[in-house]
């Protein structure tokens, strides 16, 4: 496989097969986000890609679940996406799972048809980064969508049976909107209404634009805290896995939501006592 490094995937994805099939983010503007700067965005050749999907048969009975990145690589067209799928479904009989990164815009530029299409050819699980269901946290971090245009895409994504793994971030709407970023998030998450559901923790990358926005402070690790417990409490999806087990977050938890709702609480009011112990700084990683 022919990787550009750094290679982003989710951690459950850490036993897929990985298909780089872009480079970089087409949005790319997101201002706590330091992945690809830097790194023009490019969608690779599709002989390049169905040659590295032919080579990768030799692992074809290993391979159940593929991941394609970069950043968000459901922007590229059909005319990329539907021969990989088919090649994919070709090269690996017991493929049960295809995934990507996908915005709420690449979701919305598609047509229900195109969504049922990739649906069909087996790309089954977007992973969506609201980070937060604030709209004002949205416009100051330059998502480039609001909380409505999630949620819409949320609902299209649904109709053409995909399911959807979100992620939201502590601490980006810094200490001024903390509690609203926590309680819209919540009922975003609610909305979107996941399979998977997770926080992270922001961790404030140098020479970031938000390092410049003034008004910008983290919030404390009891305020971030306190904005996952103000989460957990208002959120309710039907059911979903919840993780908050990333490297980034100061308390690792994990469970269905909103069935453990009560024991995760516990947890992170223990955390806010003193009587559960945090990840120390040194140990957490993006
Ligand atoms: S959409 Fe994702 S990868 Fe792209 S700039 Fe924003 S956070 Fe980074």
């Amino acid at each position: 496989m022919r990787y550009l490094e750094p290679l982003y995937r989710p951690p459950s994805e850490a036993e897929s097969f990985i298909l780089q099939a872009t480079h970089g983010c087409s949005w790319n503007a997101c201002a706590f986000c330091a992945m690809y700067r830097g790194r023009p965005f490019q969608v690779r050749p599709l002989e390049e890609l169905l040659e590295e999907i032919a080579e990768s048969s030799t692992f074809a009975d290993e391979v159940r679940h593929v991941f394609v990145a970069d950043g968000d690589a459901l922007v590229m067209p059909m005319g990329h996406w539907e021969p990989i799928l088919e090649a994919l479904r070709e090269a690996f009989p017991r493929l049960r799972r295809v995934g990507t990164y996908a915005t709420a815009r690449n979701i919305l530029e598609k047509t229900p048809e195109e969504l049922r299409r990739l649906r069909e050819r087996g790309l089954s699980l977007l992973y969506i980064g609201p980070e937060s269901g604030d709209d004002e946290t949205l416009r100051r971090i330059g998502k480039g969508s609001s909380a409505g245009e999630h949620l819409e895409a949320a609902r299209k994504a649904r109709a053409a049976g995909m399911d959807q793994s979100l992620m939201f971030l502590l601490g980006i709407g810094g200490q001024e909107r903390s509690l609203e970023h926590a309680r819209a998030s919540a009922r975003l998450a609610t909305a979107m209404d996941p399979k998977y559901l997770s926080t992270l923790t922001l961790t404030v990358i140098p020479d970031t634009p938000i390092t410049r926005q003034s008004r910008f402070e983290l919030p404390s690790v009891p305020e971030l805290l306190w904005e996952l417990r103000c989460f957990v409490e208002e959120v309710a999806p039907t059911s979903a896995i919840f993780r908050s087990n990333h490297a980034s977050n100061y308390l690792p938890i994990a469970g269905r939501l909103p069935r453990d709702r009560g024991s995760i609480l516990a947890t992170i009011d223990g955390a806010l006592e003193g009587r559960v112990g945090l990840r120390p700084k040194w140990a957490r990683g993006l």
